[in-house]
């Protein structure tokens, strides 16, 4: 991964083999960046993408194997008990050209990776609502 940063912006680039989640965790963490958004395109070759069924209160996931084109990564940064805390949705283009999408659990780079990171000054917590099943954006 390497990255240049203008102002409050980051551009990133995730080289072949990266996982993305834990990559950009991982630079959010030591950046000191606690709230902002995350854009990004580029292309993997596995994935696991997942869908909260809300009923159950559960999350399912699929893991995915192959060539897919991030046709679109779209995610924010916050925190959790002081935690980095990313929560990141993401569509995938497959050789049929038809898309996959959900929640991003987990992707590895299979050529290149193209990030924006926005940092917000300022700072959000998250807490978990029962009613939901969810790690919600706590204001108060
Ligand atoms: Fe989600």
């Amino acid at each position: 991964m390497e990255f240049v940063k203008f102002g409050n912006k980051y551009v990133l680039r995730l080289d072949k083999g990266e996982e993305i989640v834990e990559t950009l965790k991982e630079f959010c963490s030591q950046h000191g960046i606690k709230l902002g958004w995350i854009k990004g395109i580029g292309a993997v070759g596995e994935a696991t993408i997942g869908l909260f069924e809300t009923e159950k209160k559960e999350y399912h996931s699929v893991d995915l194997k192959g060539d897919y084109e991030i046709t679109s990564l779209l995610g924010n940064i916050s925190t959790m008990n002081g935690e980095t805390y990313l929560h990141l949705h993401i569509t995938l283009g497959d050789d049929k050209y038809t898309i996959l999408g959900g929640h991003f659990a987990r992707g590895v780079i299979s050529a290149t990776g193209e990030f924006l990171i926005e940092s917000i000054d300022g700072e959000v917590d998250r807490e978990f609502n029962d009613e939901v099943g969810l790690n919600l954006y706590k204001f108060k």
